[in-house]
């Protein structure tokens, strides 16, 4: 049963939440012996923390990650009694944030470090995780600061972390030498942390094989049902479907134009359908069938789906509207009201993104707050 807003809404998503918790323990299984955590950084890849973590929980995830101290408060609530790492780690001020809501600090640097132990000699234990950088170049102690503070006789015994991690540059790309390159750098800084509990592999690690599990995988866009691995058949449920109503349809004859810029040229008499989605709403301006410089590397924009047909976007997409050509589609099919799914169970999340020279994860964090969501559970 569908929500009148939902039924009257100009674009809208459905969130799978029973698909959602399978890619879960598809992942966690996938994870060998190796725990899976979830990550739920940005509003849980722009789905929803407030559903997501809940579900997660519920099929039995208790490790969680997330960017900020901030989602981490907003998180706590709502899973009492999971660990709730924090990948930006803690900084002066923000102590406080960490322990009244039980947050678990990630130390990525000495100044981190520093500002950790300060804040431990006032507390007594807490835990860490301590973030290795072996490769990436992104965020972590190196490998020889993080083989120094392991050998470090001056170190405390309050400084035990529950988690020694690091993060792949390349895991989206299998036979990328990065990969054991990366391995080989982080088992030495497991060797060094002996009994400590590591975790290297994000989704596409998952897939690199057992090697790269360790005690605990990271999966995200998995979970999600993007594509981890590049060239690789998508084995996720998608979880995502977005969908936009059709506001007008138009008949624009041959050599007539259509958006900004005269963008879309038709050479054949054309039926035109204007859909409410923008780039306002994450449908970015990247998508569109034409007419924009910075895509031109991409032969063609996206496509929409519409009555069992893909039918191509033509033209530039603008801020709240988007022009698909149907014209392919038996006269009379195409109405006003009708909805075009974007992306979803016909159309993958990732082919839109390629088609406009991004990746799934980009398109799901950038939903914007004007779809109307409903969430579904068959589970
Ligand atoms: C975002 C993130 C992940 C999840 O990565 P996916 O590619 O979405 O699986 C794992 N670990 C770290 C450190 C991250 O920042």
């Amino acid at each position: 049963m569908h929500s009148p807003e939902f039924l009257a809404a100009s674009n809208r998503l459905t969130i799978d939440l029973a698909a959602l918790a399978d890619n879960w323990r598809s992942m966690d299984e996938r994870s060998g012996k190796a725990r899976a955590a979830a990550v739920l950084k940005a509003d849980a890849y722009g789905i929803g923390v407030f559903e997501a973590a809940p579900a997660l929980y519920a099929a039995g995830a208790r490790d969680f990650f997330v960017a900020s101290v901030e989602e981490g408060a907003e998180l706590r609530p709502l899973i009492p009694d999971a660990r709730i790492y924090i990948l930006a780690g803690m900084w002066p001020g923000n102590e406080e944030l960490f322990f009244a809501n039980d947050l678990v600090p990630i130390v990525n640097s000495d100044e981190q470090l520093a500002v950790f132990m300060a804040a431990l000699s006032e507390r007594g234990d807490y835990p860490c995780v301590l973030h290795v950088d072996t490769g990436m170049n992104r965020l972590g102690l190196s490998v020889e600061e993080a083989l120094a503070l392991a050998q470090d006789p001056a170190r405390p015994a309050s400084f035990s972390p529950v988690l020694v991690m690091s993060h792949l540059a390349c895991a989206d790309d299998p036979p990328h030498p990065m990969n054991l390159g990366q391995l080989q750098r982080f088992r030495e800084v497991t060797a060094a942390f002996d009994g400590i509990p590591a975790s290297l592999a994000n989704s596409g690690g998952v897939f690199l094989g057992v090697d790269y599990h360790f005690d605990l995988t990271r999966p995200g866009i998995s979970v999600y049902g993007g594509e981890a691995v590049n060239g690789a058949a998508n084995r996720m449920k998608p979880v995502v479907a977005a969908e936009a109503r059709i506001l007008q349809v138009r008949t624009v004859p041959s050599g007539g134009t259509a958006s900004y810029g005269a963008s879309a040229r038709f050479t054949r008499d054309s039926r035109i359908a204007t859909v409410a989605v923008g780039y306002a709403d994450g449908y970015h301006r990247s998508l569109s069938g034409g007419g924009v410089t910075l895509r031109q590397a991409m032969p063609s924009g996206a496509d929409g789906f519409l009555h069992g047909q893909r039918v191509p976007h033509v033209g530039r997409v603008t801020m709240d509207l988007s022009l698909f050509d149907v014209t392919d589609l038996p006269e009379g099919a195409v109405r006003a009201g009708d909805y075009v799914e974007l992306f979803g169970r016909n159309i993958a999340i990732d082919d839109v993104a390629r088609a406009g020279g991004t990746i799934g994860y980009e398109l799901l964090t950038s939903l914007g707050r004007r779809y109307c969501r409903e969430y579904i559970d068959n589970s």
